[in-house]
């Protein structure tokens, strides 16, 4: 049977212990999750009374922290008026606001906005739309994606497809997957002429370069600098390619600046969405697509249309969520709040680099990121850091922060010095 803790033997947790399937969990062998009854400012409180300094804000979302009252109160206010209403055909206030605040925020004219319910979907909508982009243009042909080793958009059948095919956890699925190109970036001379090469041998075949701009989230919290992404904007104009950059872990401030394209002064054809859209309070994702890709779209011809469209669809709570969490992008000081925690991250995981059995320590943004020689006793390494009294979730041979903006320099001081701690004691 299921493994349970003895201090949290709630009724709920022991009898749907026996029927959940957790993701990305060998079930018989990992750590037996941690009961949370309530989430408050950075911290989870769970079911014996215990209290753990969420390291990782609920996988990069919780950007103004838990329980923001302003997110709050907006949601209650739309769940009184109207939860839900379907969009095909309908149109609502909610909806609409954001698309244009979004619109607005992005740059160029990344101002075509479509709504969906979950990051690997935006990706997946993102594709449909590079294909199509070419039918409507009637060029045939042009079905494959290049994207790159390190990367990854999701876990859906189309999405596994374009990460990286060395990545343990989809390799599995490979003979389910339909072939793309998948490349280095282009970091030094070397990858730059390899990549060069390569895309000019399958240009004729591509419809878009697929890239994470700044940080591979899920990959391995790789970062490359902004020349990277003028790189490929540079090959994509050069074959005529749309350039599509997955913001969803970096989307929302989490490297310095709203959307991670502004840093680098590089505006992709389509971008997507979703994490931090919503303050982590609700599912929403989006695909922005530039007035060029919507141009393609815009047509008499009913086939020439984007054919999608889930249930849930711009759902008014989430995107309530959403209007509340970027009015806090204005009213509260989330970008430099952003720059302190990169220093209080980088000071604090500075010991790390000494410690035997580390391999790299790199901070950008509001994420840190102690790299470990070779991969950890995760259960171990995980104890450790829940007996300090913290929350982090390290992958691979990654041990990575990514705070809420909102956390103040103590409970960083504490978070920080928790993985030091624990990956001494980890070698
Ligand atoms: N793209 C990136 C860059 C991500 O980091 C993730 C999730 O970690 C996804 C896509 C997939 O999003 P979701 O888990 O909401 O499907």
């Amino acid at each position: 049977s299921f493994p349970v803790r003895n201090e949290s033997r709630n009724d709920w947790y022991e009898q749907g212990g026996r029927h959940i399937w957790l993701p990305y969990t060998q079930m018989k062998t990992a750590l037996p999750p941690l009961p949370v009854v309530a989430t408050e400012g950075v911290r989870l409180t769970l079911a014996d009374g215990r209290q753990l300094v969420d390291g990782v804000a609920s996988w990069w979302t919780a950007c103004h922290g838990y329980n923001h009252p302003h997110i709050r109160e907006k949601v209650a206010e739309q769940m009184a008026r109207m939860p839900h209403v379907m969009f095909g055909g309908l149109a609502h206030e909610p909806a609409y606001t954001l698309a244009a605040r979004l619109a607005a925020m992005l740059p160029g004219d990344l101002t075509r906005v479509f709504f969906c319910d979950s990051g690997s979907v935006s990706v997946e909508i993102a594709m449909k739309m590079a294909t199509q982009y070419w039918l409507n243009r009637g060029v045939p042909g042009r079905t494959k994606l290049a994207a790159f080793r390190g990367g990854y958009h999701g876990d859906t059948i189309a999405t596994m497809a374009v990460c990286d095919p060395e990545e343990g956890m989809h390799s599995l699925f490979a003979g389910l997957l339909p072939e793309h190109l998948i490349l280095d970036l282009p970091v030094d001379e070397e990858s730059t002429a390899r990549f060069e090469r390569d895309l000019a041998a399958h240009a004729p075949t591509l419809s878009a370069i697929l890239v994470e701009p700044l940080v591979q989230g899920a990959g391995g919290m790789l970062f490359h600098d902004a020349q990277v992404l003028r790189t490929l904007r540079a090959a994509a104009d050069r074959h005529g390619l749309l350039l599509i950059f997955d913001e969803i872990f970096t989307g929302f401030g989490r490297t310095g600046t709203m959307v991670a394209c502004e840093a680098a002064g590089v505006v992709p054809d389509i971008l997507t969405l979703s994490k931090a859209l919503t303050g982590g309070t609700m599912a929403l994702a989006a695909t922005v697509a530039s007035d060029r890709v919507f141009q393609a779209f815009w047509s008499d011809n009913a086939q020439a249309a984007l054919m999608h469209g889930p249930t849930y669809m711009a759902n008014p709570l989430a995107c309530a969520a959403a209007n509340a969490s970027l009015d806090l992008f204005e009213s509260e000081p989330r970008l430099a709040q952003v720059a302190a925690i990169s220093q209080g991250l980088a000071a604090g995981l500075e010991p790390c680099r000494d410690l035997p059995g580390v391999r790299d320590v790199r901070t950008l943004g509001a994420i840190g990121v102690v790299e470990l020689e070779r991969i950890a006793d995760m259960n171990g390494l995980k104890r450790r850091l829940i007996d300090r009294g913290v929350w982090v979730r390290p992958f691979g041979r990654i041990v990575y922060l990514t705070p809420s903006f909102t956390m103040d320099a103590d409970d960083l001081a504490f978070l920080t010095r928790a993985v030091v701690d624990a990956v001494t004691e980890h070698q």
